[in-house]
Parts: structure tokens; C-alpha cells; sequence
């Protein structure tokens, strides 16, 4: 016989196994449900015709836009969430990120708390993560109190051409922090790890770093394929009962503390869906904004091509350059985040360009290295998700997408100077909702966001959402670290707050 438990986790991602690994020392019973199901090894993992022209992995879920129109979303539901696909880019927020912001289309807010507060976390989460990286080659990096404990991924050859032409071009790239061992990585499969799914074969995900070791504990219990569908409350306001779908068959629970991770967009849902007669807008929602303030980052692939350079590499995402950050390098507004992709070959290529032959597109990729831009989408109340029912609708109201444009722009012209005559670029759009965030804020003041500074819903002190949605910016910078610094900040206080005997 399981034990009730005492915490309830929904969702074993990025924000869900971090909890779980940093409250399992504390012996309470905790159990994970989990919607998907373990990624296992199989040939499909190294495949990338099924990857990414069959969509073999993609989940056959449907999302709608606002108009009705329905669209198929990369939002992935399995044991580790979305960080089993993810690039494993474990950067953190820059300090300026937690202060008010003024871009070309808007402002980005402060956070409720300055950089420092989430500091000793950041080093934290990046040794449960086992950050490879290397300080002080960014010139817009904030302060760390502690050293990465691995040296950073070696750029390969012909990227370490590119890196060196930048620098001559007098900016700054620096080596990404990432969580790979590359040699187990390459060991076993010679693709890069961007967008390809993971088993156990050396990416720091949310299962491998997290999760693995916090079921070593007898206390903490993973079930899987078990989807949350509602949260009750009882008389105080507490949430009294997790209703959860298994094997066909409802279940339910009753813990002391329930932690939503779920990601951004299915946490926001299943608050909304769990409106009642006392919460009719939905649970955590007395200031309206569960939903609102939906964010993903402005992002687009810029590919380099030059007759006369060789990419040989594998990988390829070693290194990105933040000169365009707080400012577009003209005293202007800020711009974003430059960064490598994983190696785009032709088999990756032809699921975006049906019709062109893939030896044609493979000759292509041989001569090309392959960009990310990314500029941060700031919050707009009407930038929401919404339900109907079982129906998701995402209503995205992209922001700043000039200042997307102009680094988009800029890039191209850095890449012709060094080089590269021919540089393309297409945009990432609302089905690939991989930096969603935004969705359940954070604030002071409970007139303005459902969660206070430590991920507790205002209105249900029993009930914490800690995941992608509790970001009240985006920034310019990929979310996972910063999502998991959080997760840790947020255990630190429920032990002492909550747990302590
Ligand atoms: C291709 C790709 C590349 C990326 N690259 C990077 C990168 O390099 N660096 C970076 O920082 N970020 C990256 N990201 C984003 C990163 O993966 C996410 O920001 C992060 O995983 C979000 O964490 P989360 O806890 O909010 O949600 P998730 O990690 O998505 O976890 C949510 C979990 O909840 C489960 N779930 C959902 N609904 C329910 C329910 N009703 N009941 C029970 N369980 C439920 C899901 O199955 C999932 O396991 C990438 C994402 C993708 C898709």
C-alpha cells in the first residue's frame, strides 16, 4: 500500500522534477503524475526523417487560434517534459532582465525581486545541471558566485572558424553554457542534441539530472500516464482534490500542498477548466491575468551559406554573442540574442521545403552554418490562453517583432561582411511554442498577478505553480535554467515554510 501523499507534483518537466529532487530529501510523501509516458531508447531517437518530416515524436494534439483555426503544437508530454527535446542552453536571465526594460514596442517589467535574490539558485541549478561553460567572455553577463564545473563544449573546426571571423569583426561570442556531455553524446549518436529527443545518452535534462535521483528516495513516486483534469477546493479556499484521468479511469487525490508544472500553457488551462461557483473565472484568477500575458520568444533560423566554407561539424551549437542585448549597438533598443542552432541538415531542411530534393538540400547545408535569433515578446494582457471545454486557444499577441526584424537584419549583414553572400532566414511561428511563458506571473501585488514572489497562488495557500508560466518576462534568453533556479528558491521555502515540523 502507497502512502497518501503529502505533495502532489503535476507534471515531471523542467519546473516539476526540480521540485521533486530538491524536496525529496525532506521525507514528506510526494507523488509525480505525469501525463506522458518514459522516452525510451529507440532508433526513431536518431532518425531525422522521422524527427522531423515524419513528426514521429510530435504530439497528435490540436491547439486552436483564436478565429477557430486548429494547428498541431510542439508541446511535448513525456517523463522530463520539453526539456527531453530541448537544446540544453542553461543560460541565466542577464541582470538587466529583472529590471524595467524599454524596447522598441513596449516595456518589459521588472521582476519582484533584483538578480542577486535568484543568484545563489542560478549556481545551484547549474550544478544539478552540470552546466559546461565559460565565464567572462560575454561582456553582458551578470556576476556568478560560483565557477561552471565543467569547461564548455568545444566549438568543432569549421565553427571554430565562424567564432574566430566574429571576433575579427569585433564582437563578442561566447562559448553557450549547456547541459551535454558530449563525449557520452557522441559515443553513442553522431546527430546534435537540439530538437532531438533524448533517452540517456549524456543531455542534462529534467529526468536525467532531477528526477532519476529524486526517485531514489522511498518517498517520492512517479505515475505515469496520468493527466490532471481538475483541481477542487474546499471550504477555505485550500485545494481539497486533484481529479486525474489513468488507464481510462478517474482518480483523485488529496495532498497538503499541490504543485502545478505543467508547462505554461496546460498549468494556465487547468486552472481556467477548474472554475467553480466561488471561483467562477477559474482558480488563482481574482486579477484576471491567468492566461493573460502569454509570451514566446520572437525567434527565427538564419542560415549562412558560402560556396567556398565546409561545415563538417556534428553539433555545431557551441557558441552565441549577445552584442545586440540591451541596446542595437547604435544606442537604440534592445535587439536579442544571437545564438548557433544544432546542425540543420538536409534531412532537416526538406521538412520545411517539401519539394526541393534532399541531396540538393544537403549539398546546401554542407556549406552553411545555421543561426538562432531571439528577441524578447513582452507581456500584453491580450496575448492569452483561453479554453473551451476540452479545446486549448492560444491567442498570441506577438510584441517587438520590429526589434526581431532589425536583429534579424543586422545578423545578415555581420554574416555577408564575414564572409557569407547568401543568408536566409525564416521565423519560428506559434507551432513551435517552445519558450512559452508568462501565463501565471508573479507579482507583489495580488490586484496584478496570481502568484506571490515564491510561486503560491494568492488566493489557495496550499497550491504553487511552479513552471514555465510563473515568468513575468521573457527576456532574450532561454527559460529552463531560470525555471529551475526558481524550482529551488520555491523548495528552500516550502521546507521552511510549509514542511518544517
Ligand atoms: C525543441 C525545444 C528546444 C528547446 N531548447 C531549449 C534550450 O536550449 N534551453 C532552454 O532553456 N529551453 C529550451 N526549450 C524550452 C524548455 O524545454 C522549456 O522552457 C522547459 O522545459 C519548460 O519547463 P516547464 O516545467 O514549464 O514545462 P515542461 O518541461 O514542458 O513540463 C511540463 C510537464 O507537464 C506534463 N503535463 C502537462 N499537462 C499535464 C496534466 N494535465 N497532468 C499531468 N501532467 C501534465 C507534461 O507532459 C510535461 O512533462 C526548448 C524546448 C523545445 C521544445
Amino acid at each position: 500500500m502507497h502512502k497518501i501523499p503529502d505533495v502532489v507534483i503535476i507534471g515531471s518537466g523542467m519546473g516539476g522534477s526540480t521540485m521533486a529532487s530538491a524536496l525529496a530529501s525532506s521525507g514528506t510523501e510526494i507523488l509525480i503524475l505525469e501525463a506522458g509516458d518514459h522516452l525510451i531508447d529507440r532508433p526513431e531517437n536518431k532518425d531525422q526523417r522521422a524527427i522531423f518530416q515524419e513528426g514521429y515524436f510530435r504530439p497528435k494534439e490540436t491547439w486552436f487560434e483564436a478565429n477557430g483555426e486548429p494547428f498541431n503544437p510542439g508541446n511535448y508530454y513525456n517523463v522530463g517534459g520539453n526539456s527531453k527535446f530541448y537544446g540544453a542552453v542553461l543560460v541565466r536571465y542577464r541582470k538587466e532582465d529583472f529590471e524595467e526594460l524599454h524596447h522598441a514596442e513596449g516595456v518589459s517589467p521588472a521582476w519582484p525581486f533584483p538578480y542577486e535574490e535568484l543568484e545563489p539558485w542560478y549556481s545551484k541549478a547549474e550544478q544539478l545541471y552540470a552546466v559546461r561553460g565559460s565565464l567572462g567572455e560575454d561582456p553582458s553577463e551578470p556576476a556568478h558566485s560560483r565557477p561552471y564545473a565543467f569547461p564548455p563544449v568545444p566549438d568543432e573546426a569549421s565553427i571554430a572558424d565562424v567564432r574566430s571571423r566574429l571576433l575579427s569583426h569585433g564582437l563578442h561570442p561566447y562559448s553557450l553554457p549547456l547541459g551535454i556531455d558530449i563525449d557520452q553524446w557522441m559515443s553513442k549518436r553522431k546527430t546534435p542534441w537540439d530538437a532531438h529527443p533524448h533517452a540517456n545518452d549524456g543531455k542534462m535534462d529534467a529526468e536525467t539530472c532531477a528526477l532519476q535521483d529524486a526517485l531514489k528516495h522511498p518517498n517520492v513516486r512517479l505515475q505515469t500516464n496520468a493527466r490532471v483534469t481538475r483541481l477542487m477546493t474546499g471550504q477555505d479556499g485550500r485545494i481539497e482534490t486533484i481529479l486525474y484521468q489513468q488507464e481510462g479511469k478517474e482518480h483523485s487525490l488529496s495532498p497538503k500542498l499541490v504543485i502545478l508544472s505543467a508547462g505554461a500553457v496546460q498549468s494556465a488551462a487547468l486552472l481556467l477548466r477548474s472554475a467553480n461557483a466561488r471561483y467562477p473565472n477559474g482558480l488563482a484568477n481574482r486579477s484576471d491575468q491567468v492566461g493573460r500575458n502569454f509570451m514566446n520568444h520572437n525567434s527565427s533560423a538564419v542560415l549562412a551559406i558560402s560556396p567556398t566554407y565546409r561545415n563538417t561539424s556534428i553539433y555545431q551549437k557551441t557558441f552565441g554573442f549577445n552584442d545586440f542585448y540591451l541596446s542595437d549597438g547604435n544606442g537604440g533598443p534592445p535587439l536579442g540574442n544571437v545564438q548557433l542552432l544544432g546542425r540543420v541538415s538536409g534531412k532537416i531542411l526538406k521538412a520545411s521545403m517539401p519539394l526541393v530534393p534532399e541531396w540538393l538540400l544537403n549539398q546546401i547545408s554542407h556549406h552553411a552554418i545555421d543561426f538562432y535569433a531571439m528577441s524578447e515578446d513582452v507581456p500584453h494582457p491580450e496575448s492569452r490562453i483561453m479554453v473551451d471545454g476540452d479545446r486549448i486557444i492560444l491567442q498570441w499577441h506577438r510584441t517587438n517583432w520590429d526589434a526581431h526584424l532589425a536583429l534579424v537584419e543586422k545578423l545578415k549583414s555581420i554574416l555577408r561582411q564575414i564572409g557569407f553572400p547568401i543568408v536566409l532566414a525564416k521565423p519560428f511561428d506559434k507551432r513551435t511554442p517552445s519558450h512559452q511563458c508568462g501565463t501565471i506571473r508573479i507579482g507583489l501585488d495580488p490586484a496584478y498577478a496570481p502568484l506571490d514572489v515564491y510561486c503560491r497562488a494568492f488566493e489557495h495557500s496550499n497550491l504553487f505553480v511552479v513552471d514555465a508560466s510563473f515568468l513575468p518576462t521573457s527576456a532574450a534568453v532561454n527559460p529552463a535554467l531560470t525555471i529551475a533556479s526558481q524550482a529551488l528558491r520555491v523548495a528552500d521555502h516550502i521546507m521552511k515554510k510549509d514542511l518544517a515540523a
